[in-house]
């Protein structure tokens, strides 16, 4: 039997001998991890980054390899003892290169904003010229936020989206790539709900001799599945989280052509990392196998459906869904057709029990909301239960419905489609 965590576990679920560990040690955490299992439990995960990992990817992270140090690469580290976590990081290596066709991985990147951090140290110099997705347009804060890294150190060049149809506009982006001359191009986004062409970004760079770099974070999971386009073969280095639709554990990671592979390492270790954490990369090699799986390509469809379908009635109910609606896991909607502002809507519906972020949108200055469906999908929902989500989103923000009567909605649907329902019966590998 898998470890069972609480996060993953039915409300109602029996506690697992490790959570038994924790409370008779120091029942004041078990406490407030208990309140986050309930909480999660019992309202509705709509943030589009996050999902719930399956009890093995829990048992992986929660292994006696989060006591091992280990800097370094497998056969070449700077501590002893790491003959077992080598192989743990072969195979992780290993899988994440069959899962996604790449010829390098790196799995070590302890965060998605850390794996962009490495490859922009991988190829850039301080000072550089790099065309990204503005933010207010979607893109991360890694992308030139004059509050991170990226934008203290680099020279970040904006592209947008049409601010009337949402979509990008590949004409812009060649024309400031002409103008510019970017040392890099970046493509990614935490927001955009639709299939990057990555041919065509992969032809802008090389017509101004540019590195393409993808920021893969939010798709990774769809691509892994089959239901999104793969930058592998157009971009020279891939970041990614392997939370998010990917459904592992925390972290980031970095695929390239052999002829990045030392530039990215050394980029990673010893340029912006320490030592590896060895119990995330088993577990991000746990959500590999998983991803390689029938059953977890057959989750990826569905979660671009079920998508789709709370787009639909989300139009249909009157709120105005950016790019007419989506090719992924994500949706993003302009509640200003109901008379609310996204973060008096975001409130309203937090107060419901439906968590989701504000998001910026298109037209200048705008917010909205971004919803993903990546958590309640795991939890076994389909196009009938989006219908329903989307018909008491709109009767919440509408203020038709009061949140008490809102929660017993939500917690009818909870007690349905558990979090971990999805991996009981099969001990923690499908969807
Ligand atoms: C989520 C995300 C990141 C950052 O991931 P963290 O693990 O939060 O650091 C970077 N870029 C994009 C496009 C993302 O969506």
């Amino acid at each position: 039997m898998p470890v069972t965590h609480a996060a993953t576990r039915p409300a109602s679920g029996a506690d697992s001998a490790d959570d038994a560990v924790l409370r008779g040690q120091d029942p004041e955490m078990a406490e407030i991890l208990a309140a986050e299992s309930e909480r999660q439990a019992v309202t509705l995960q709509l943030i589009a980054a996050e999902n719930f990992t399956s009890p093995a990817v829990l048992a992986a992270l929660g292994s006696p390899f989060a006591n091992k140090y280990a800097e370094g690469y497998p056969g070449a580290r700077h501590h002893g003892g790491c003959e077992i976590v080598d192989v743990a990081e072969r195979t992780a290596i290993d899988r994440a290169r069959a899962l996604f066709g790449a010829e390098h991985a790196n799995v070590q990147p302890h965060s998605g904003s850390s794996a962009v951090l490495a490859a922009y140290a991988a190829v850039l110099r301080p000072g550089d010229t790099v065309l990204a997705m503005a933010l207010p347009a979607g893109g991360h804060l890694t992308h030139g936020s004059p509050s991170n890294f990226s934008g203290r150190w680099f020279d970040f060049v904006g592209y947008g989206v049409d601010p009337e149809s949402g979509l990008l506009d590949m004409e812009q982006v060649r024309a400031l790539a002409r103008t510019h001359r970017p040392k890099a191009l970046v493509c990614g986004s935490i927001s955009y709900p639709r299939h990057l062409d990555y041919a065509a970004f992969r032809d802008i760079a090389d017509e101004v001799g540019a590195y393409l770099i993808a920021d893969a974070a939010h798709p990774m999971g769809l691509v892994a599945g089959g239901s999104a386009p793969s930058p592998v073969p157009y971009a020279d280095l891939v970041c990614a989280t392997t939370h998010k639709v990917l459904r592992g554990p925390r972290g980031g990671m970095i695929l390239c052509g052999t002829q990045y592979a030392e530039r990215v390492d050394r980029a990673v270790f010893p340029f912006t990392q320490g030592g590896a954490q060895m119990h995330t990369i088993a577990a991000k090699a746990v959500a590999f196998g998983e991803a390689a799986t029938p059953a977890f390509a057959a989750y990826t469809r569905q979660v671009v459906a079920n998508a789709q379908a709370l787009a639909d009635t989300l139009t249909a109910e009157g709120l105005n869904v950016v790019t007419g609606g989506t090719d992924t896991h994500l949706v993003l909607a302009d509640v200003g057709p109901l008379g609310v502002e996204g973060r008096t809507a975001r409130s309203r519906l937090a107060a419901a029990g439906l968590v989701l972020d504000t998001c910026a949108l298109p037209h200048p200055g705008a917010r909205g909301l971004r919803l993903g469906t990546a958590a309640v999908t795991t939890q076994g929902m389909r196009e009938p239960e989006m219908v329903r989500i989307a018909v008491l989103f709109a009767a919440v923000l509408r203020g038709g419905l009061d949140s008490r009567a809102a929660r017993a909605e939500v917690a009818e649907l909870t007690s349905r489609f558990p979090p971990g329902a999805a991996f009981a019966e099969v001990g923690g590998g499908a969807a």
